[in-house]
């Protein structure tokens, strides 16, 4: 074997053994949130610290910069979409960003985020935004401090966005979401002026939860959840983790009297899921056996949450069952009023209760805000005062407690700054995504009628979810649409939709 392949072997094998450490410390996560006895919290945390410790010291190991240094200007780097071009060009990547930022600031950043969400948690519960307040201000301070260590090009936010979308520049995708919130608010406007409002109290009827758990069940396998390779279960906040190349575990919360809550919670997470278990698994804990972005992992859910499980097509499949399971609730609907009750828009306050249409202007809100503060342009004192402004300007309406605006969200309490915007960018290309796979395959609509999701899915599986993180977001965007990043599609499945729905 040559020496240059060799080393490639060893760097790896180094990827994979740290793969064992992380996918052991998703479980004790897993494990946390789904299943822990509540006096073991204590014990976990720690067990938890000590191995994200120890995570960190394999990424950092100046044995790991050496042989990514050597192999960087290799033959087996020169392709730099290829397997193994891939593979060198991220975990370079990685390992340079790790090492620029300073142990210190590590450490803050990890006291600073674990103080702030309990600060949060009570802030929130009290709806005390002052109480918070100083405590946001560090947190923001230390993650302009780590902009600043990891270096950037145009803005300091490029650095902060880069974490999540790797490859995206704020000035593209600030852009972007200009130019959607331009067309969105007033689509909003509209459908409000309309005056009409879908009979959506038949969503609030009684829905018996082992009946959820069936239907929810029925339909991700339909659609390409794997459970032999995957559970479901239950939590109070819904998520997808891999924690090993066959095991993927989602979760969902059921509400008896609220059918959106599981139902579209099982879609979303199983996108996720479809994503993690069509990544190529012998590639396990190396790049191209992993995801590509945020952005994308959001496309993947929000493909089969909204394009797919809110169309009119998907439910002339699954209607008659919803009906067969639920009788008490749906057997005097007419797939129409159900049809038009879950594509609802109306303007609200929190954010995860939002519908597909305004959801976008709730992350556009977060992502100028944030942009602001790092910019020095607004400081977190002022944050309820514009935050409430925004949600004014853009949706009409304006929370009366800093609970249900400013407080809402567990993200900035956490350090993650820079992350709102991927959920917006799942809805753009899953918009371009959905389009491009419409070109591709023909009739979608005719295969969800007769509940035909294989193509759909393997068309995913081939064009997105083998290629890992072969390229990056903005280029996989390319490959598959060949388009750059735009609001237009999404805008226009929003008004094909609601037009009839509304009269627009
Ligand atoms: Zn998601």
């Amino acid at each position: 074997m040559s020496n240059e392949k060799s080393r490639f072997k060893q760097l790896c094998q180094q990827a994979q053994e740290t793969s064992y450490l992380t996918s052991t410390l998703a479980l004790l996560e897993w494990d946390q949130q789904t299943k822990l006895p509540a006096l073991a919290d204590d014990y976990r945390s720690d067990q938890i610290t000590f191995l994200a410790g120890e995570i960190h010291k394999r990424q950092t190991d100046p044995r790991l910069g050496d042989l990514l240094d050597e192999l960087a200007d290799s033959k087996l780097a020169a392709d730099k979409s290829s397997d193994t071009g891939a593979t060198i060009r991220e975990l370079k990547r990685e390992f340079d960003k790790r090492s620029k930022i300073p142990a210190t600031l590590v450490q803050e950043l990890a006291k600073a985020t674990s103080v702030g969400q309990t600060m949060w948690v009570h802030a929130r519960r009290n709806n005390n935004f002052g109480s918070f307040s100083p405590q946001l201000k560090k947190i923001f301070e230390l993650k302009k401090a780590e902009a600043e260590s990891l270096g950037f090009e145009g803005c300091p936010y490029d650095a902060l966005l880069d974490e999540y979308e790797p490859g995206a520049k704020t000035h593209e995708v600030a852009a972007v979401l200009d130019a959607l919130r331009s067309d969105l608010v007033p689509l909003v406007a509209e459908i409000a002026a309309s005056g009409y409002s879908p009979p959506v109290e038949i969503l609030r009827r009684q829905f018996p939860i082992e009946l959820q758990q069936v239907f929810g069940r029925e339909a991700s396998t339909k659609i390409g959840f794997d459970y032999g390779r995957g559970r479901l279960d239950v939590t109070p906040h819904p998520f997808c983790t891999e924690l090993g190349p066959n095991d993927c575990r989602i979760t969902t919360r059921y509400d008896e009297y609220f059918f959106n809550s599981s139902f579209f919670g099982i879609l979303h997470e199983s996108g996720h899921g479809i994503y993690e278990q069509g990544l190529r698994s012998e590639f396990y804990g190396l790049p191209p056996g992993k995801y590509c972005s945020l952005g994308i992992h959001e496309s993947q859910s929000r493909l089969w949450e909204n394009l797919v499980g809110r169309s009119i097509s998907f439910w002339q499949y699954f209607y008659p069952r919803a009906q067969e399971l639920f009788p008490a609730a749906l057997q005097d609907v007419p797939l129409n009023d159900f049809f038009q009750a879950i594509n609802h828009v109306s303007p609200s306050l929190i954010r995860v209760e939002a519908d597909e249409a305004t959801y976008n202007l709730h992350i556009i809100i977060r992502f100028e805000l944030e942009q602001a503060i790092i910019n020095g342009e607004l400081d977190t004192d002022d944050l309820p005062m514009a935050w409430n402004e925004k949600y004014e300007q853009y949706l009409g309406i304006a929370p009366s407690t800093d609970a249900e605006g400013v407080l809402q969200d567990v993200h900035w309490s956490a350090g993650l700054v820079g992350y709102f915007s991927t959920y917006s960018l799942g809805n753009l290309y899953a918009s371009q995504f959905f389009e491009a796979a419409r070109d591709e395959l023909g009739d979608l609509d005719s295969m969800f009628r007769d509940g035909d999701f294989v193509p759909f899915k393997q068309w995913l599986n081939e064009k997105i979810h083998r290629l890992g993180q072969c390229y990056s977001g903005p280029e996989l965007g390319h490959r598959v649409t060949g388009q750059g990043l735009s609001h237009q599609l999404l805008l226009r499945q929003l008004r094909d939709k609601l037009s009839p729905i509304y009269g627009l």
